[in-house]
């Protein structure tokens, strides 16, 4: 079973441990540099990009986790766990680390001040089953991607979605997945699965 990792320095960590416990991955916490090397994937979690990039600093670990994912180290982010992963990001804290292990820019707090949160069923490329219900909470959006980055998911173009419409809320680069959305709140186990399944298979 593959041993995956979940940045532990802010955020809903609980909860991914226990989405990818039920996929039959062996979860735990990583607040260290030497847990990293114990883990053969690795999990950010929604929260506060900001927060967690300044913890990242903190606890040394900001430069290991760059080294693993540039080495290849499979990754899936989650809200701030997308800010994260992406190399640029606009509305974001001037001193806001970067990971940079996605080629795209991502725009944070993208659906409006007012809009705290929003609910949507989107289409997910490569995951079977239906759409997918998804929540998101002061959440990002991608603004733009290189050609590297595929696209698995787009904001449908509805009324109800206004600007949000078409929008960019999920991706994947080789082995590194993101979603501007939360599926470790919604018991929906398909987004942890399609991960799990990816660092099984490195
Ligand atoms: N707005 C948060 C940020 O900038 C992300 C919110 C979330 O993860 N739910 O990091």
């Amino acid at each position: 079973e593959p041993h995956i990792g979940v940045l532990a320095l802010q955020g809903d960590v609980r909860e991914h441990v226990v989405a990818l416990e039920e996929c039959g991955a062996r979860a735990s916490p990583v607040r260290r540099p030497g847990e990293l090397s114990t883990v053969d994937g690795i999990v950010i979690p929604g929260g506060e990009s900001t927060t967690m990039s300044r913890l990242l600093e903190a606890f040394d670990l900001l430069e290991p986790l760059r080294g693993h994912l540039t080495e290849g180290m499979p990754a899936y982010g989650s809200c701030a766990g997308m800010i994260l992963l992406a190399g640029k990001v606009l509305d974001g804290r001037p001193d806001q680390h970067q990971l940079g292990a996605l080629d795209m820019i991502v725009r944070r707090n993208a659906f409006g001040r007012q809009v705290d949160s929003f609910e949507e069923d989107l289409d997910v490329t490569g995951v079977g089953g239906g759409p997918m219900h998804a929540v998101f909470i002061r959440a990002p959006w991608v603004e733009s991607v290189e050609p590297a980055v595929e696209v698995l998911a787009r904001v449908p173009e509805t009324p109800a979605a206004g600007r949000a419409a078409g929008r960019i809320v999920a991706v994947r680069q080789g082995s590194v997945l993101a979603t501007a959305f939360h599926p470790e709140l919604t018991g929906d186990r398909r987004m942890h699965e399609l991960f799990v399944g990816m660092v099984g298979a490195r």
